[in-house]
């Protein structure tokens, strides 16, 4: 396995792997692996030749108040778990190699990324986006592959492909969660045992939506309300949205007629978490019955 940290190797790298005839397959990330990454990698296997795992703590996608400083970082632990992932080339750049002085140009998007995660956020997605455009021109990836964990980020993805002609496939990987349900997250290890218990609150809630979707509901100011009544019982939890919105704009849908993604951000103590589920295909959720 290869650990790469300039940019200007990484891409002289892929080039040559290119002109070899190889397919790469990218796998972007904030480091401290789990097995929701792996779960990426594996996928990103299955469709490449040449698997290429970025970890990049990305400063310009955190706010002023938020946790860039702070966020977990191993890189030895996470170079272990690569190795035994089978990925090919580990891309580690630094802040300074991806945003030299003088850096000036960033990607924005002006619909999808203004609700959700973007509505709280501000500046976030336009941080995202940009890192992986760079991204995609230092790895030239054929197929990059993102968890609909974190399902807004995807869907700008895509449409930032379509919109700036990358021609790359996009692959979608399941949420991974852990045995008792929780969505796994590098920012799980800020919760204190108690708050560890009380983040199963964001999953019950979205239980709660699949179950009255079951039972015929389709009212979305009832089902969020439902969702909400339920978070409201945790002592250590605090509501930052819960949405039902359509999965091409995002733009939330007063009835659950048509196909949905029902989302939400709550705080549980200091530590922002997400989650989500669709309706009715929810086989991406991997929500436990
Ligand atoms: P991050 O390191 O949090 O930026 O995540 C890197 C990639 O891993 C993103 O595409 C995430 O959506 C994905 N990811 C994070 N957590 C999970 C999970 N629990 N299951 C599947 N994919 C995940």
């Amino acid at each position: 396995m290869k650990i790469i940290t300039s940019a200007e190797d990484m891409q002289k790298t892929v080039l040559a792997l290119k002109r070899a005839g190889k397919r790469i397959g990218l796998v972007p990330t904030m480091g401290f692996l789990h097995e929701g990454h792996l779960s990426l990698v594996k996928l990103a296997r299955q469709q490449a030749d040449v698997v290429v795992l970025s970890i990049f703590v990305n400063p310009t996608q955190f706010g002023p108040n938020e946790d860039f400083s702070r966020y977990p970082r191993n890189f030895e632990r996470d170079r272990t778990l690569c190795e035994a992932a089978g990925v090919d080339i580990v891309f580690t750049p630094t802040p300074e190699a991806m945003y030299p002085a003088g850096y000036s140009v960033y990607v924005e998007e002006n619909a999808l990324s203004k609700g959700l995660c973007g509505a709280s956020r501000p500046g976030h997605f336009r941080g995202v986006l940009t890192v992986v455009a760079k991204l995609f021109n230092l790895t030239l990836p054929d197929v990059v592959v993102f968890g609909q964990k974190d399902a807004q980020q995807a869907r700008l993805i895509q449409q930032m492909a379509r919109d700036l002609n990358f021609s790359i496939t996009i692959v979608l990987a399941p949420i991974i969660r852990e045995a008792d349900g929780l969505a796994m997250s590098s920012r799980n290890t800020y919760l204190s045992p108690a708050e560890r218990r009380e983040a199963l609150g964001l999953q019950q809630a979205l239980k709660t939506a699949r179950r009255l979707y079951r039972e015929g509901e389709r009212d979305a100011r009832r089902i969020i309300a439902a969702m909400q009544a339920g978070i409201e019982q945790i002592p250590s939890a605090r509501v930052d949205y819960i949405a039902v919105v359509d999965l091409d704009m995002l733009q939330p849908v007063p009835q659950l007629n048509t196909p949905v993604l029902v989302a939400l951000a709550v705080y549980i103590g200091k530590t922002r978490l997400i989650d989500n589920l669709t309706l009715p295909d929810d086989s991406l959720s991997n929500l436990p019955e």
